[in-house]
C-alpha cells in the first residue's frame, strides 16, 4: 500500500486494485461463448482482470493452477446453472466471491448459435460493477 497526501496534506492511504480472477465457463453455447466474450472483453478494458482458464483448475494443471491462485477475488461465470466454472474453482477449493448464471440471472435461454450475443452487454454491466466496487 502505497502513502500518498491528499489536497490538504493530510496523508492518505492508496490502495491497490485488487487482483480479479474471472473464470468463464466457456461451453458449447451461446451462453457458454458469451461467457468467453464477457471476459475478454473486460480483461482489454482492466489491468487488474486476471483471466482463469476454468477447465485447467480440475485437471490440475500446475501453471494454471498456479495463476488461478494469484487472484485475491474470484468471480464464476457460468453459461447455465450446471455452475462449471464455479465447480471448477471449488475443485480446487477455492470458494468463489461472485457466481452468476447467464440463463438464470441474465435471463438468456440456452441455444446452440455460437454467435448469439444476447445478454452479453448486461453481463459485462453485472461484472463490470462487481470490479468497480471492490477495486
Ligand atoms: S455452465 Fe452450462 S453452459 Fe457452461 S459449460 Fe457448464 S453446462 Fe455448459
Amino acid at each position: 500500500m502505497n502513502k500518498e497526501t491528499n489536497e490538504t496534506n493530510v496523508p492518505c492511504e492508496v490502495t491497490a486494485k485488487k487482483v480479479v480472477g474471472i473464470l468463464p465457463c466457456s461451453g458449447a453455447c451461446n451462453v457458454g461463448m458469451v461467457t468467453t466474450k464477457c471476459v475478454t472483453q473486460l480483461a482489454q478494458k482492466n489491468d487488474n482482470i486476471n483471466f482463469v482458464c476454468a477447465l485447467g483448475l480440475p485437471l490440475g494443471i500446475e501453471g494454471i493452477v498456479k495463476n488461478a491462485k494469484k487472484s485475491e477475488y474470484y468471480i464464476a461465470l457460468n453459461g447455465c446453472n450446471v455452475g462449471c466454472a464455479s465447480k471448477a474453482l471449488k475443485s480446487i477449493n477455492i470458494q468463489p466471491d461472485v457466481e452468476i448464471s447467464v440463463t438464470d440471472d441474465i435471463g438468456i435461454k440456452k441455444n446452440k448459435n455460437y454467435f448469439d450475443e444476447n445478454g452479453l452487454a448486461e453481463l459485462e454491466d453485472k461484472v463490470n460493477s462487481i470490479i468497480n466496487r471492490i477495486k
